[in-house]
Order: structure tokens, then C-alpha cells, then sequence
């Protein structure tokens, strides 16, 4: 792996408020004033560097934000948004316009599933879905139009991870452009030390980690997020998805503490996981020897910030799932709702939440069961005890009789 630390690039960021704040002044205006008019035109066109004209455009907490994220991935540049999909969805549009194709990890988030399968071809754009470790197929499937490979660094639900330098040489040799949704492993993997054009997050996961907002990024080059925001033709700048500024602030004041948190909700994970194979129950977690990517995804982690914090445990039956989740939730061991990245494990039945999107014969064939439950894995002071108590949740309900004599 190559040495690189975006914790320290974080670090080395200071920025002050205007009377000497030690975080930033947040800028509570949708528009700036002009001394001169010529000037007011000339920042309409982006001729003059440092001057604001009005915050859809940018404004000075996101740009704080998103030079953070861009220290974060290592790109040029990054712009900030209002949400994960308002960050997928104008880089799409910005790479593939009415006749292109693209090629898609078909084991994605289910929003963003909904939009290449049922939204973009209202705009006449493609997507052929692939299994992204077919690398053979990926290559068949490209055609004159193809623009652009899409997939997630460790996919949700699935938690299957993209061999990104290999895909990445694919893209270079056919003259496409690499888009990974990195939004499961922030720190971790690093996808454009591997070959990646544009990084995207879901801020509302990991990276802001409190539960309290939406909010997206993309990283990339400067030439791509200038495009993205060019006032005439720029997908982000006139769709609209723009972050509050108070919001930004609050996103950038989690950031800081990002390198330590994520090392708990992997530490916390690999324990979990550990435990739960050991004791013969169906569980998938990249870090266990016996996920089918493991290898891969140990050869592309910085390992400090381990395997993640996201596990899923197959609990049979939808019903079982329930049983299960409603007795945690009850024993105060998480909560039943989607999202990740919180300070509380969160649970929930991906086939009837965050991919009930894809229909039940693709869920079936990609392996998303009726009784999957994804765990996002908490800060945990005691993982110990965390185990003990889920264990005996476990045994109440006898969720996992069917599919082992385990000692539980
Ligand atoms: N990408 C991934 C991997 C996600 O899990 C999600 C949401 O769950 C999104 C993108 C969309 O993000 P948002 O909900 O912030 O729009």
C-alpha cells in the first residue's frame, strides 16, 4: 500500500474564525454584496478567485468542508452536497448524457440502483448491471457509448469488495471513467491511490457520524468539479443539491475526529464477527478469513483503520430478523433503523429497507436474503459485553437454529 495519511492531511488544516475563533466563522448568507458591478459579472464567471456571489455557487464553510474531503481522498479538488444521492446523481448526469452507457456494480445502494435502473433511462442513458469482480464480463459489456464504471468500494449490503486497481486498469485501457462510492470505508480505502477519477460519500454515514444530517461529496480533479459547477451547463449547479452552510460546519467539526472513530467501529466489528463465526452463525464480515474478499480488501486497506465497521448476519427468515432486532433494540443493544456510522449500533433488514428497491429475483440472485440483517457496529466502550448480551438475544429467539447445531 501506498504511504499516505489523510488523517494527517486533516490535521495539518487550520482554519479560524474571523475574530480568532479556533473553528471557522460560518458565513449566514445566501448572497454577498459587490463594490463593483464589473466584479459582481466577473465572479458570475468565475473570474474572480476569492469573491462569493451566492451560496447554490459555494460559500466559504463548504469549500472548508470540501477541501477537507479533498485532503481526505487525495484528489485536487471535491464539492460538497446535500446528500449522498445529490452527490451520485450530478456526477452521473455530469459524465453521461442522452445516448451514453455506463457499467454498474449490480450489488449497490438501493437509491442509487433505482436511479441507473429505473430514472436514467427516462434520460436515455443505459446501465448494464455486473457482478464487479467479472472482470471478463465488465469487459464485454463495454460498448462505443460506455462512459463511466460505477461501484462501491465495499458495497452495500453485501459488503463485497471492488478490486479497484484492477478495474481502474480496465477504465484506463477503454478511456472510461472510474467512480467509486467509498462511503463504507472512509480512511480505510483510499480508492484513488488505486485508479479512481471521482471518490463520492454519503456524509450522513461515517464521515459526519452522528445521525443528525444528510449530506454528500465527490472528489475529483479540478477540471471535473469545475465542470460540475460551470453555471451554463454544470450538473451539480443547476440541479441544485447545495449544503447548508451550518450544516457544512457541523460535518467538518465531526471530520476531525473521523481517524478515531473508525478505528473503534472496525476494532468493535472484527470482535463481533470473530465471536459470532466462532459460535456457527451465518455471519459476513470482510476482515474474517473466510469473507470471499478478504485478501483483496487487506491488499487495499491503510490497516490501521481495519476492515470497517458494517457486518451482516443472516437470520433465516424475515421474521426471525424482526424477532431479533425488535429483542436488541429492546435490551438497549442498538436501534432498528438504517443509515450507519453512528455511535449506537443500527440494524435493519436490508431486503424490505435500504435495497427493497431491487426487485426479489435480483435480491435472490445477488445473495440479499429475506433474513439478512446489516449491522452498522457502534462505538462500544465494552465489546465484551456487547457480545454477551447479543448472544443471549440470540438464544431467546433462536434465530439461527436452522442453519446451525451451534453451541448457542
Ligand atoms: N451510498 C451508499 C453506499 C449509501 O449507503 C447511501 C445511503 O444509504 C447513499 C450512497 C445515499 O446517501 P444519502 O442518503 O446521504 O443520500
Amino acid at each position: 500500500m501506498i504511504k499516505f495519511n489523510a488523517a494527517n492531511e486533516i490535521q495539518d488544516l487550520q482554519y479560524f474564525g474571523e475574530f480568532g475563533g479556533v473553528n471557522p466563522s460560518i458565513s449566514d448568507s445566501s448572497t454577498y454584496t459587490f463594490l463593483s458591478a464589473k466584479t459582481m459579472f466577473d465572479t458570475f464567471e468565475g473570474n474572480a478567485d476569492g469573491c462569493y456571489l451566492y451560496s447554490r455557487h459555494s460559500s466559504p464553510m463548504n469549500l472548508y468542508l470540501a477541501q477537507a474531503l479533498a485532503k481526505l481522498e487525495n484528489t485536487e479538488t471535491a464539492n460538497v452536497t446535500s446528500s449522498g444521492m445529490g452527490a451520485i446523481t450530478s456526477v452521473l448526469m455530469q459524465v453521461c448524457k442522452s445516448g451514453d452507457h455506463i457499467i454498474a456494480s449490480r450489488t449497490i445502494y438501493g437509491g442509487t440502483y433505482a436511479f441507473l435502473k429505473n430514472f436514467f433511462p427516462t434520460f436515455n442513458v443505459d446501465t448494464t448491471f455486473v457482478d464487479i469482480n467479472n472482470f471478463e464480463s465488465i469487459e464485454k459489456s463495454i460498448t462505443p457509448t460506455t462512459k463511466a464504471i460505477y461501484c462501491e468500494s465495499v458495497s452495500n449490503p453485501l459488503l463485497e469488495v471492488a478490486d479497484l486497481r484492477k478495474l481502474s486498469d480496465i477504465c484506463k485501457r477503454n478511456n472510461l471513467k472510474l467512480i467509486v462510492d467509498n462511503t463504507f470505508s472512509p480512511l480505510s480505502i483510499s480508492p484513488k491511490l488505486m485508479g479512481a477519477d471521482i471518490v463520492i460519500h454519503s456524509l450522513t454515514k461515517f464521515i459526519n457520524g452522528s445521525s443528525d444530517t444528510v449530506g454528500g461529496v465527490y472528489c475529483g480533479t479540478q477540471e471535473f468539479i469545475n465542470d460540475t459547477k460551470n453555471v451554463n451547463t454544470g450538473a451539480c449547479m443547476l440541479l441544485g443539491p447545495t449544503m447548508d452552510s451550518f450544516r457544512s460546519a457541523s460535518i467538518l467539526k465531526n471530520l476531525r475526529t473521523l481517524h478515531i472513530r473508525m478505528k473503534q467501529h472496525s476494532y468493535n466489528a472484527m470482535y463481533l464477527a470473530e465471536k459470532f463465526e466462532k459460535d456457527g452463525l451465518k455471519v459476513s464480515y470482510p476482515g474474517l478469513k473466510s469473507h470471499k474478499n478478504h485478501e483483496l480488501m487487506k491488499s487495499m486497506i491503510h490497516e490501521e483503520y481495519g476492515f470497517g465497521g458494517l457486518l451482516t448476519l443472516d437470520a433465516g427468515t424475515t421474521d426471525k430478523a424482526n424477532e431479533l432486532m425488535e429483542l436488541m433494540q429492546t435490551e438497549n443493544l442498538g436501534y432498528l433503523a438504517v443509515s450507519l456510522g453512528f455511535y449506537k449500533t443500527l440494524f435493519s433488514c436490508s431486503g424490505s429497507s435500504t435495497s427493497s428497491e431491487i426487485p426479489e429475483e435480483e435480491r435472490i440472485e445477488i445473495g440479499i436474503s429475506d433474513g439478512l440483517i446489516r449491522f452498522s457496529i457502534g462505538l462500544d466502550h465494552d465489546i465484551e459485553r456487547t457480545y454477551q448480551k447479543m448472544k443471549e438475544c440470540i438464544q431467546k429467539v433462536g434465530v439461527f437454529e436452522q442453519h446451525t447445531t451451534s453451541i448457542l
